[in-house]
C-alpha cells in the first residue's frame, strides 16, 4: 500500500493518511502539493513524508484527488527542515511549512507574467509573400511587417510598431489568418533591479588575515574540516565581506550555490551593489520591499536553478537551492534574526542546521559576535577565524568616557543631557566643517528605579537584573526569579530622594539638542519622524551632500553607515539599555556602542567617541571604551554561567494573554503545574508571573520562564501541551524556545 502523510492548511498539526493512486505513484514525492478530499469538500495540502502503511483505523483511506500542477513544491530537504522547525520550536507543522515557502508562491494567485511576441511562421512563405507583393501599395503595410519581422526576429507588438510606424493590429491578424505569422508567448522576469547597473568587480588580493579565513573555508567546503561552521570574527572594515564575496566564488567554483543573509536594516542598496557587481546575473536579492510579483519571480529563478546566489533578509534562508554548498549570516548576533512570530526560529540557527542537513558550509559573520556563538567557538564546535586590523590599517577613534551625572546644566533650567566636552567637541566639528552623529539610546521598553544622584540601579539580588517598577503596585518585581519588593522612596545607597522610575524620553533630548547646538543645522531620524524608506534614504542624502551638521538618532542610525566627513560621534545615555530587565542587556549595550563608534572617522580623520553615561565604572561601558571584546566576552560569558543563562542552558519562554486576568492566571498555573511533571534535576521554573510589560492594549500577560541545559523532553511535552491543550475562549499561548529578551 503506498500511503501519503498529508498536511493542511487545517490540519492543527495532524497529518492525515491517504492513498496513492497507482496513476499518480510516479508523480508524488515529499514536498509536492496534492489535492484530496477532506470532509465533503476539496482541500490542498502538502506530501510530508510516504509510507508502506497507515495506522488509520477510523475507516477506508481515501485516494489522493491529484496534484496542484501549477502550484510550487517544496524541495525535499527543506520539507525536513521544516520538520525539524515544527519540533524544535514547538510550532505546529502547518506553521513550519508555511515558513518555508513566501506567501506570494504559496498563495497560487500569482502567475508568471506573459508577453506575446509575434514571429516568422513560415520563413518561405513569408519571403514569397514579400516577392509577390512588394510593389502592391494594398500591400505595402503588410509587406512592412513581413519585412520587420524577417529582419528582426520575434517581436512584441509595441517594438514593431516603433519599427513599422503604420503599424495596424489588423494587418497582423490577417498575416497570421494566412498562416505567414504566428504568435507565441513568452515569460517575462519582472526585473528588481530593471535599468539599474553596476560596474562589474574583481576579487581583490586577500590580506594575510583574509587568507587564511578563506583557506580554512576552502577546506571546510572540501569536508576536511571537524566543523561545518566558522564564526569569522572581525571588526567592521576588517574585510569580512570581501571573505563572503570570495568564499561564495570558490563554492560556485564548485558548482554549488550559496545564500547571503543580511539584517533587514542592512540590505542597503551600498550592501547590493556590491555583491551585484561581482555575481551580475548569478545573484537574486530578496528584500521586503519586493512586489509579489518579483518574489514570486526570483522564487522560481532560484527554484529553476537560473541563479546561484540569493542575497536577502531572514527568509532568504528558505531559497530553494538544491546543491547548497555555503550560508553566510552577516551580523549573526543581531536580534532581527530572530522572528517575533510563530514559528518564532533564529534565522542563525536554523542556518546551522540547514547547512548540517545538506552538507553546506555556513560562516556567521560579526565584530561582536553573540554569547552563544562566542562559546560555541571557544569550545571548538564552530571553527573561528579572525580578521584582526582594519583592511587600511585606520586609527581607531580615540573614545572618552563622561559622566553624565556632572553633566550639569550649561545654563540653569536646561538640559542636563549634553556633557560640556560633547557639546565642545560639536563646535569644533562645525567650526571645522565636519559632521557629527549623536546617538540617543532609544527609551528602555521597562520603568525602571535609577538614582539621579548616584547612579544606582535597583537589580535583584538573586538574578542580576533590573528589577521592573510597577506604578499602580508601587513595588519592584524580578521577572527571572518572580521576587517582589516594594519600591523604593529614598535611594537605598545614598538616600537621596532623587530617585526616576523611567527612562529618558528622546523627543525631549531632540528639542533640547536644538537651543544647545544652535545655529547647527540638525535632522532627526527615529522611528517616529521616518515614514517610509524613502524618508530614511532623503535625510541620509541631505547629510552625505554635508546640508546638516549633526544627526540624531537611535538604533536606526548605528548601523552600516558610511560618511567619511563625520568625525564625530557622542553616544547619550549609553547606559539606558543596561537597565532593561534582560540578561542580555550587557551584549546588547557593548554591541550598540561598538557599532555607533564605528560610524566616527571612516575618513581620513581620526575619529572621536564620547560616551555619556550614568556609570561610568560599569564593566560593560569601560570594555566597550577600549574596545576589548575579549575582555568583554570574558566577563559576560562568566556573568552568564554564574547565573545558568544562555549559552549555558536553553531558555524557553511560555506566554500567556488574555483580557481577563483571572482566567490567564487559572490557566497559565494549570499549563504550568501540567508541564512540571515533565521536569527533572537541572530544569528551573520560573513563574508564571507578569511580564516586564504586564498590560498592552487591554490583554494581561504571563509568562512561564524554563531554565535548563537539557530540555529535549521538556521541549516535546510543551510542545503537545502548546498546540493541543486548548486554552478557555480568550486566553492565548505561545511558546518562544530561545527567547531572545527576558
Ligand atoms: P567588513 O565587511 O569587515 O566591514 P569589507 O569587506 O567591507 O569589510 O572591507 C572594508 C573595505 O576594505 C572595503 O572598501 C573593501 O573594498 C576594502 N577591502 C577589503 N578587502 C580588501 C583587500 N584585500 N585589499 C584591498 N581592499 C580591501
Ligand atoms: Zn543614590
Ligand atoms: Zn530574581
Amino acid at each position: 500500500m503506498a500511503i501519503a502523510k498529508v498536511i493542511i492548511d487545517v490540519s492543527l498539526d495532524k497529518e492525515f493518511d491517504y492513498l496513492i493512486p497507482e496513476t499518480l505513484l510516479p508523480q508524488i514525492k515529499v514536498g509536492v502539493m496534492v489535492r484530496v478530499p477532506f470532509g465533503h469538500s476539496t482541500r490542498e495540502g502538502y506530501v510530508l513524508s510516504l509510507a508502506d502503511s497507515s495506522d488509520y483505523t477510523g475507516g477506508r483511506l481515501k485516494p489522493i484527488t491529484g496534484l496542484c500542477e501549477t502550484r510550487a513544491n517544496i524541495p525535499e530537504h527543506l520539507v525536513t527542515l521544516g520538520r525539524w522547525m515544527a519540533d524544535y520550536y514547538c510550532c505546529s507543522q502547518e506553521q513550519s511549512i508555511r515558513t518555508l515557502l513566501p506567501a506570494a508562491v504559496r498563495s497560487g494567485k500569482i502567475k508568471p507574467r506573459i508577453r506575446r511576441l509575434y514571429r516568422i511562421a513560415d520563413v518561405a512563405a513569408a519571403e514569397s509573400f514579400v516577392a509577390c507583393n512588394g510593389t502592391k501599395p494594398s500591400a505595402a503595410l503588410r509587406v512592412d511587417l513581413v519585412k520587420a519581422l524577417l529582419a528582426h526576429g520575434a517581436q512584441p507588438a509595441d517594438s514593431l510598431k516603433s519599427l513599422v510606424p503604420a503599424f495596424s493590429q489588423s494587418g497582423l491578424n490577417t498575416l497570421i489568418r494566412n498562416k505567414i505569422v504566428e504568435t507565441v508567448e513568452e515569460i517575462v522576469r519582472r526585473d528588481v533591479f530593471g535599468d539599474s547597473h553596476v560596474l562589474p568587480s574583481k576579487p581583490l588580493p586577500p590580506s594575510a588575515d583574509q587568507k587564511k579565513a578563506l583557506e580554512l573555508i576552502g577546506k571546510m567546503l572540501l569536508g576536511e574540516t571537524s566543523s561545518h561552521v566558522l564564526l569569522l570574527h572581525g571588526v567592521t572594515n576588517s574585510g569580512k565581506t570581501e571573505v563572503y564575496l570570495q568564499a561564495i566564488a570558490k563554492a560556485r567554483e564548485m558548482g554549488k550555490s550559496a545564500i547571503v543573509l543580511v539584517p533587514e536594516i542592512s540590505l542597503t542598496p551600498q550592501t547590493v551593489r556590491r555583491f551585484r557587481a561581482r555575481f551580475g546575473d548569478q545573484l537574486s536579492v530578496l528584500h521586503s520591499r519586493l512586489s509579489d510579483g518579483e518574489r514570486f519571480d526570483e522564487w522560481n529563478r532560484i527554484n529553476n536553478g537560473e541563479v546561484q546566489i540569493a542575497v536577502g533578509a531572514r527568509s532568504a534562508l528558505f531559497a530553494p537551492f538544491r546543491n547548497l554548498g555555503l550560508i553566510i549570516v552577516d551580523e549573526e548576533h543581531e536580534s532581527s534574526y530572530k522572528q517575533s512570530e510563530a514559528p518564532r526560529y533564529s534565522a542563525r540557527d536554523v542556518a546551522v542546521m540547514r547547512g548540517k542537513l545538506e552538507g553546506a558550509v555556513v560562516i556567521l559573520g560579526s565584530a561582536t559576535p553573540s554569547a552563544e556563538t562566542s562559546y560555541n567557538a571557544s569550545t571548538g564546535k564552530f571553527l573561528l577565524a579572525r580578521m584582526a586590523a582594519q583592511v587600511d590599517n585606520k586609527l581607531a577613534p580615540r573614545v572618552t568616557i563622561v559622566d553624565q551625572r556632572l553633566a550639569g546644566p550649561p545654563e540653569p533650567g536646561k538640559s542636563n543631557f549634553f556633557s560640556k566636552a560633547l557639546i565642545t567637541a560639536v563646535f569644533d566639528r562645525m567650526r571645522r566643517g565636519e559632521q557629527s552623529i549623536i546617538f540617543l539610546n532609544r527609551r528602555g521598553y521597562a520603568r525602571v528605579m535609577i538614582c539621579e544622584e548616584c547612579g544606582f540601579e535597583a537589580r535583584c539580588p538573586d538574578c542580576s537584573v533590573a528589577y521592573t517598577y510597577s506604578r499602580q503596585r508601587e513595588t519592584l518585581t524580578c521577572h527571572l526569579c518572580g521576587g517582589v519588593i516594594p519600591a523604593y522612596e529614598l535611594c537605598p545607597q545614598c538616600l537621596s530622594p532623587k530617585i526616576r522610575y523611567a527612562g529618558v524620553g528622546t523627543e525631549k533630548i531632540e528639542s533640547l539638542a536644538g537651543a544647545v547646538f544652535k545655529p547647527a543645522r540638525i535632522a532627526r531620524m527615529d522611528s517616529d519622524t521616518m515614514r517610509g524608506a524613502d524618508d530614511y534614504e532623503a535625510v541620509l542624502e541631505r547629510f552625505r551632500r554635508g546640508e546638516l551638521d549633526i544627526l540624531i538618532g537611535t538604533q536606526m542610525i548605528a548601523k552600516g553607515l558610511h560618511f567619511p566627513n563625520v568625525t564625530l560621534v557622542g553616544i547619550v545615555n549609553a547606559d539606558l539599555g543596561l537597565s532593561m530587565p534582560d540578561f542580555r542587556a550587557p551584549e546588547r549595550t557593548f554591541q550598540l556602542i561598538t557599532q555607533v563608534a564605528g560610524r566616527a572617522g571612516r575618513g581620513d580623520i581620526r575619529g572621536e567617541v564620547i560616551i555619556q553615561t550614568h556609570n561610568p565604572e560599569n564593566e560593560t561601558i569601560q570594555y566597550a571604551a577600549q574596545q576589548d571584546f575579549d575582555g568583554f566576552s570574558k566577563f559576560d560569558l562568566e556573568f552568564r554561567q554564574l547565573l545558568a543563562y544562555p549559552p549555558y542552558t536553553h531558555l524557553i519562554i511560555v506566554h500567556f494573554r488574555g483580557e481577563d486576568e483571572s482566567m490567564v492566571v487559572e490557566f497559565a498555573n494549570g499549563f504550568t503545574a501540567e508541564l512540571q511533571r515533565y521536569g527533572h534535576e537541572g530544569i528551573r521554573f520560573a513563574g508564571p508571573s507578569p511580564a516586564p510589560i504586564e498590560r498592552i492594549k487591554g490583554k494581561f500577560r504571563y509568562m512561564l520562564v524554563i531554565r535548563g541545559s537539557r530540555l529535549k523532553l521538556l521541549r516535546q511535552a510543551l510542545r503537545v501541551l502548546a498546540l493541543h491543550r486548548q486554552p478557555p475562549k480568550g486566553v492565548e499561548v505561545y511558546v518562544d524556545v530561545d527567547a531572545q529578551s527576558l
